[in-house]
Parts: structure tokens; sequence; C-alpha cells
């Protein structure tokens, strides 16, 4: 055979990785392409080596993994970046501390001026370096935010670029220093800002609100026993917080949005969000924020058909639960 293996195979290859029934064949298929010259787009070959080494790192062979990572900045020795922050991340993982951080050392810089770069912030986290991972993305912050205040005159484009690597940096930064315990310190709190800020810009760009806070009947009641406060957002009675949502959503989906659905909320889930941000959970922008975090977890999507288990969670069919709640 003398087929060709083309960049969208490649992908393909990546995507499936170590999830494949029979991953060595996908290596083989990735290896044998590059030793026979049947890369499509030679510029590829690298790709398609780190892509084989990857999945050889996912099933836990290091060393072979690591040669595949080595042949890949050999290849292409003008384009090894990331080649060689796979194999820095390989070393580290391999035990071999000093190699492993010389190599990605070497690369550091790119950080205040890449934004791809983070790359190397995933090699350091993904092998136990957390705090290095932290601290280095403390620096190119300092860098880029002390770049730009002596530089108060750049292009509009320049300006845009250091905005989107500062909030990419901080975010990342924020995640890690969450997972080490660490308290929020002034980066933290910039991330949070921003982040905020970012959220309510897509909210503005929205037709509608695509996903709806809603709270299961008994998190609906030890939500008010623990915050009254909350009386004066939400009705009184659970019955009549499942009309509003239904009705609110029959209001979204008449102005033409899509993708309608509701997150269900618990209480110790808004605890710990408010406290992670330091925020009041009682507050209209917490709840905000709180939904938006849901979303990845799962959304209930609506409407449900009539003939379904409606979406409140009552279980009764949703033509004879909270379908005739909006019309009331
Ligand atoms: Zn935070
Ligand atoms: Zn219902």
């Amino acid at each position: 055979m003398s087929e060709l293996l083309t960049a969208n195979r490649i992908d393909e290859i990546g995507a499936l990785g170590s999830a494949s029934p029979d991953p060595a064949a996908l290596v083989t298929e990735l290896v044998g392409a590059v030793d026979e010259g049947r890369v499509a787009d030679p510029a590829d070959t690298g790709y398609a080596l780190l892509v084989a080494a990857d999945i050889l790192k996912q099933a836990g062979d290091l060393a072979d993994a690591l040669a595949l990572a080595s042949r890949a900045i050999a290849e292409q020795p003008d384009e090894d970046a990331y080649a060689r922050a796979v194999r820095g991340g390989l070393l580290l993982r391999l035990g071999r501390a000093d190699e492993g951080i010389g190599e990605l050392t070497a690369l550091r810089p790119r950080l205040e001026t890449d934004p791809d770069a983070t790359y190397l912030i995933d090699e350091l986290a993904e092998s136990g370096h957390t705090e290095t991972a932290v601290e280095w993305l403390t620096g190119a912050l300092d860098a880029i935010l002390e770049r730009t205040r002596s530089q108060p005159h750049e292009s509009e484009d320049a300006q845009d670029a250091a905005a989107a690597m500062i909030y990419g940096l901080a975010q990342r930064r924020h995640d890690l220093r969450a997972e080490l315990g660490l308290p929020h310190d002034e980066y933290d709190n910039l991330a949070d800002r921003l982040r905020a800020a970012s959220n309510h810009a897509l909210d503005a760009l929205d037709d509608g609100p695509a996903t709806l806070l809603f709270w299961p009947q008994a998190e609906f009641d030890a939500l008010l026993l623990r915050w009254p406060a909350l009386a004066d957002s939400y009705p009184t009675s659970w019955d009549e917080h499942r009309a509003q949502l239904e009705r609110a959503l029959v209001d979204a989906s008449g102005l033409g949005g899509a993708d309608l659905g509701v997150v269900a909320g618990s209480v110790d889930g808004l605890a710990v969000f408010a406290q992670e941000a330091g925020s009041d959970p009682t507050d209209e922008e917490t709840l905000d924020g709180y939904a938006d975090s849901l979303d990845e977890a799962g959304v209930t999507a609506w409407p449900p058909g009539r003939n379904d288990t409606c979406w409140c969670g009552s279980g009764s069919k949703y033509k004879k639960c909270c379908l005739p709640r909006s019309r009331g």
C-alpha cells in the first residue's frame, strides 16, 4: 500500500487516540507513513509523530513516546517548540526532572509572547510540577503587564493580543492555584473579574437566556431557609418557581431562543461557588455565575416531549406537569 497520510487522517487518529480498541495499530499507521515517506504534506511529519507519541504516552509507554518526540524534533528542527515541550513533559514523567525542566525552561520566554505556549503549563501541571507552573504563569503575567504599562501607545492589535493573553494566563493560574488550595491573591481576583466581564459580554450577545437555574424541590426549600434574603429573588413556593421558569422558557422560545434548558442547582454547590468566588450567594451576579458554572455538568434540554418526563424532576409527564403551568 502506498496510501498517503493526510492531515485529516492524523486529526482523526488523534481524536481516537487510546480510546481506540487497537491503539498500537494507529501508532503503526502513523510511524509507518513517516518511515515510508507517505505523509501527504511533509510539514505534517512532526505532527504525525507527536500524535503517535501521545497515544503511547496515554498507554503508559513513556520510553517509546520519548523516542518519537525526539524524532519529531529531529525531523522538523525549525519548528520544534511544541515537540520540545512534549519531550520535556515526558522526561518529567520519566523522573528525569533536571533534563525535563531544562527542556521546558528554554521555551519559557514564549509564555510572554505566544498565546499557544500554555502547552508548557500543561506539561508541568500534568507531570506534578503544578507549583512551578503557577510560578511561570505569575512571571509571564508580570512581564506582559509591565510591557503594557511601559508601552501605552502600542497598536490596538497588540493591545488586544496582550489582553487575550492576560485573560488566558490569569484563568489558568487561578485554576491551578485553586487545585493547590491557595487563597485568592490579586491576580486571582483579576481572573475572576475578567471572567465575569467576559460572561457578561457573552450573555449580551445571546438572543435570550440559554439555560436557566432551576432548584429541585428539596433544594428550593433548603435554599430559602439558608439564605432568607433570596425571598426577594424567588417566589415563596416551589410550584410558583417551576411555573416562573416554564413561562420564561416559553417566552424565550417565542423570541427565537434556541438551545434552551435548565440546570439544577444545589445549596451546597452554590455555597462552595460563592465562597470560591468570594461573593455573596444571594447576589444576582453570583447566581448567574453559578448557573454558568453548571453548564458543563449537564443541561436538561427544554422542552421535553409532551409525553416525556417533565424537566422539573417531578416524575410526571410534561403535559400534565409544567406545560400547563405556563398558562397559569
Ligand atoms: Zn476565583
Ligand atoms: Zn414539571
